[in-house]
């Protein structure tokens, strides 16, 4: 990925600010970024002044903004229920919102069908079974609201395992020959027992058993990422912990909705699941750009 840095000249903003111009607002410069849907991509923009409540203010909502070494950086997202229109984004700080300074692009992207055969009863709920999903969904809502307003991270992510990717983020699913749903997270092949590490520094904010993912953990790593970690057979983290990455959070397994033991992995942002491989792809390039 291109790194996205524009250089404002400080001496043309004095220059400005002294001149008697008609305008107020000072035009600041617009830094073109790429995105796929399902992706995220990593956005730096130079400015001088740091603000501790920034944020770049898109499409999708408003992504936290963190200040260093004289830029904001953030990583903002494409849905994958994308209407595949490019958009601005503006940077809003505490007292002053800064206008436009990003122009997106958004691109397509192939996704295929796969078809999968799993426990009728987790494909067609009953009535008890429905109340549990809205229940948890109600509850998972909530801890994804609450996010480290801070990166608790400082290293790029890494997969959780190196092991084969049995479905890919993005397929769209066919349950029983029926049922369409979309898989939004990457399934690694692991036998029952393997342990599974964290994909980067972070804080437990849940550790227990899901319909769906079975027994989950969900890590948050601050500025509203978190990753989930699916189908364990054995959970081994504290709630509250804080984990550096590659600790082990539990052992892999087949609980929850699955046809074979594996591990469920899940990136989400801005309370939006995106392709892992691109979370990987674009936190490697902290410290290079
Ligand atoms: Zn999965």
């Amino acid at each position: 990925m291109k790194s996205f840095l524009i250089i404002i000249s400080l001496l043309s903003l004095i220059s400005c600010a002294s001149s008697k111009m008609s305008s107020s607002k000072i035009a600041l410069p617009i830094v073109n970024v790429d995105i796929k849907v399902g992706e995220v991509a990593k956005v730096d923009y130079l400015y001088a002044d740091y603000d501790e409540d920034a944020f770049f203010v898109c499409k999708w909502g408003k992504f936290p903004a963190y200040y260093e070494d004289g830029k904001y950086h953030a990583y903002i997202i494409e849905s994958y229920f994308s209407n595949l229109e490019s958009y601005k984004c503006s940077l809003e700080l505490s007292k002053v919102d800064l206008g436009t300074v990003l122009s997106v692009s958004v691109y397509d992207r192939p996704f295929p069908i796969e078809q999968l055969h799993v426990n009728p009863k987790r494909v067609y709920l009953s009535k008890k079974d429905q109340m549990r999903v809205r229940n948890e969904q109600a509850m998972l809502n909530a801890i994804y609201s609450d996010s480290a307003s801070a990166p608790l991270f400082s290293e790029g992510f890494d997969l959780p395992m190196n092991s084969y990717i049995t479905s890919h983020y993005g397929v769209k699913r066919v349950f029983n020959g029926k049922k369409k749903g979309q898989h939004l997270g990457t399934d690694f092949r692991a036998r029952v027992g393997l342990p599974i590490p964290t994909a980067n520094n972070g804080r437990i904010v849940y550790s227990g058993d899901l319909f769906y993912t079975g027994k989950t953990v969900i890590v948050d790593h601050g500025v509203n990422i978190f990753t989930v970690y699916g189908h364990m057979s054995k959970l081994g983290s504290e709630l509250g912990e804080y984990v550096p990455k590659g600790a082990i959070l539990g052992l892999s397994g087949a609980t929850g909705r699955v046809s074979g033991p594996h591990l469920h992995w899940g990136v989400k942002i801005l309370g939006h699941y995106i392709d892992g491989a691109s979370m990987v792809r674009e936190s490697k390039a902290i410290g290079e750009k």
